[in-house]
């Protein structure tokens, strides 16, 4: 491909819009464009590099045996309320009419409509395993669609599903995805780390998510150091010591009220009451699926929604509006307390035992000291409910836990027979009986994928490319595309490389050398080869890694099998 035909128009500097290095690097490379927040254009280079990334997700489906599909982005909203998951998808989903007024989605993503397919579709046990995937355009109406191709409203995803007779051939079902997963990211040129993960809206028991660890990244992942404990934020758990039974029960002193004029924050109150927050018990009132409930942590953390909305297996939890937080703590938000409080009560495991405690009296400017937890309130359960951070105990061994950032490129999930059972997906046994299938379904943002390639592997000057998913792997730059001599040399190696299947950028345009240089490093081909009249007086082409300072000098009809050679172990490194 010539340059002076191929559509690309860099960008010196990095645009406004761009937070994160890999998004600025796109749009500088011309990779993309944005049309408005969350939607972009791919432009010939980006087209290429995602191109080969979709390939090689293919080639790896395709070797684990699933079946490439192709449903439709429409579906019809009914699928939703036949799972029940309509509600809790909410306003993340867009949704839309037909000329008939029936209501149709947008798909965020397909188990209703793979399952209503397969139970049609499959009758025996003869059929199973049975692994389908498709990749396609997924829509989202995310909060904040943000950092270019990670969070957008409109993103290409690789999704498959898998259909089995029993939880253990299902359970291989679920091995075959996730050793796909760790080829296809290797070849990708990414390291990634599997980690426990929440199965959220999708429902199911046991996930994993491939993340790439990456300041920029959005998830927390909490890692042990010891041991090979790692899980996403919004899963993980730790080890809480059992409170140690006082030998002589002493009986602490009994609640008292203390009027907090004004202080409502836990630093507010810790403050007033010159107090560690760890002596505080923060009382959070939620509404689970529209019903109100408190949620009690020691002053120092912080409530994990997602943990607490698994354990109670609501459909939606949030934070309750101030109207209701007056309504049933009848105080203004800052004083909720769990003494006399009339609502369902859960406490997080690492509150048991806890006494002579601060927290709200659910009256304004008021306060109330020696809470005792077993005496003062009636908790309805103990739970697992705080965020997990730095320093705490490791929940599998003693381990002091840490916190990283990471990319979620893809999810692997064990979905049991939600879907089976709400569409009767089943099949008869070898006895003849009916048998509801055990699902799985595993998603990569390939999108997302590229990008994060992108804000793994730059540098200052750039992107660098593995040599996998690289839009071309060449950038061949003709300094004197006037000198006809020069131009036919590079114009040949063009050609030579093009025949042993490297596909070739070649810089002709009528620009300074300095300005192809930079550009070249931009764009971040994994070689460059430098033909100009100054070289090839010297006796050849320069060729140097998107790597490496050196380059080589090699005579021009050695080039292309010099390159080829180069190209093929780097490729090696990747498979
Ligand atoms: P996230 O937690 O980042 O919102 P998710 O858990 O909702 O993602 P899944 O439903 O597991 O996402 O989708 C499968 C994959 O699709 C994710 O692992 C991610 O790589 C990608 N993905 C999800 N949402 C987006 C988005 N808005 N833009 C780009 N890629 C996305
Ligand atoms: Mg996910």
């Amino acid at each position: 491909m010539r340059w002076t035909r191929s559509l690309i128009t860099t960008l010196r500097d990095d645009p406004q819009e761009a937070e994160i290095d890999s998004h600025k690097l796109m749009l500088r490379a011309a990779m993309i464009r944005k049309l408005s927040g969350g939607l972009y254009t791919f432009l010939p280079l980006g087209l290429r590099a995602l191109h080969k990334v979709e390939r090689i997700v293919r080639e790896e489906m395709d070797r684990a045996g699933a079946l490439e599909i192709l449903m439709p982005a429409l579906q019809p909203t009914e699928l939703w309320e036949q799972s029940g998951r309509l509600a809790a998808m909410g306003p993340n989903m867009f949704k839309l009419k037909d000329r008939a007024e029936r209501t149709l989605a947008l798909g965020p993503t397909h188990e209703e409509v793979v399952t209503d397919l397969l139970a049609r579709e499959v009758n025996s046990y003869r059929q199973l395993p049975c692994t389908v995937y498709q990749i396609q355009t997924k829509f989202r109406d995310e909060i904040r669609p943000r950092f270019g191709l990670m969070r957008a409203k409109e993103f290409i995803m690789k999704d498959a599903y898998s259909f089995d007779v029993s939880l253990e051939a299902a359970d291989a079902s679920y091995q075959a995805m996730y050793d796909a997963y760790v080829r296809i990211f290797k070849r990708c040129g990414l390291r990634t780390k599997p980690v426990e993960a929440d199965t959220g809206d999708i429902g199911g028991k046991w996930s994993h998510e491939f993340m790439v660890m990456a300041e920029a990244g959005e998830d927390g992942i909490v890692e042990c150091p010891a041991c090979a404990y790692a899980a996403n934020q919004e899963r993980a758990e730790r080890r809480v010591p059992s409170p140690a039974m006082p030998a002589t029960v002493v009986a602490s002193a009994l609640v008292r009220e203390i009027p907090t004029p004004g202080a409502r924050t836990i630093e507010q109150v810790a403050a007033f009451l010159k107090c560690p927050p760890a002596h505080l018990i923060k009382t959070l009132i939620y509404l689970a699926d529209g019903k109100p409930l408190a949620a009690l942590v020691a002053g120092d953390r912080e409530v994990n929604e997602h943990k607490l909305k698994r354990a109670l297996g609501c459909k939606r939890m949030e934070l309750a509006d101030d109207a209701t937080v007056r309504k049933v703590t009848t105080a203004p938000v800052g004083f909720a307390g769990p003494v006399g409080l009339a609502l369902p009560i859960y406490a997080d495991f690492g509150l048991r035992g806890a006494m002579d405690r601060f927290t709200g009296a659910n009256k304004a400017d008021t306060h109330v000291a020696h809470v005792d937890l077993s005496r003062d309130v009636k908790i309805t359960e103990f739970l697992d409910l705080s965020i997990v951070g730095a320093g705490d105990t490791c929940p599998r061994c003693d381990g002091t836990l840490r916190v990283a950032r990471g990319i979620e490129v893809g999810h692997v999930f064990k979905l049991g027979t939600k879907y089976s059972e709400a569409f009767q997906a089943k099949v008869l046994n070898e006895k003849g009986q009916a048998e509801t299938l055990v699902m799985g379904c595993y998603g990569i943002g390939v999108t997302r994928t590229l990008q994060a390639v992108i804000e793994q592997s730059r540098d200052k000057d750039g992107i660098v490319w593995p040599v996998s998913v690289a839009p071309y792997t060449v950038a061949l730059l003709l300094l004197d595309p006037k000198d006809a001599a020069v131009t036919a040399a590079a114009e040949k190696l063009a050609q030579e490389l093009e025949a042993l299947g490297i596909d070739v950028l070649l810089d002709d345009r009528e620009e300074r050398p300095g300005v192809k240089f930079k550009d070249a490093d931009l764009i971040g081909l994994p070689y460059r080869v430098v033909a100009g009249a100054k070289s090839l007086a010297k006796g050849g082409v320069e060729v140097k890694s998107r790597t490496s300072k050196e380059s080589l000098l090699v005579p021009a009809d050695q080039a292309a099998a010099k390159i080829a050679e180069l190209v093929a172990a780097a490729r090696q490194t990747l498979s």
